[in-house]
């Protein structure tokens, strides 16, 4: 799963990433460390996301 090497977004040190997509197309890498912290970023911002488009479609 952490097969990517770069900077993780989350705490911007090198490791060994995995993927997070955004509702809108944007993708972020977290490193093992972050991932938890990652996912529950990534899932707010996705509701966030869906309840405006909600909003708009309305
Ligand atoms: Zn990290």
């Amino acid at each position: 799963m952490f097969t990517i090497e770069g900077i993780c977004d989350w705490c911007k040190k090198p490791s060994l990433l995995t993927k997070h997509d955004y509702l809108d197309g944007k993708s972020h890498l977290s490193c093992k460390e972050c991932n938890d912290l990652a996912t529950l970023d990534v899932r707010q911002y996705n509701l966030g996301e869906l309840e405006r488009r909600e909003r708009e479609e309305g």
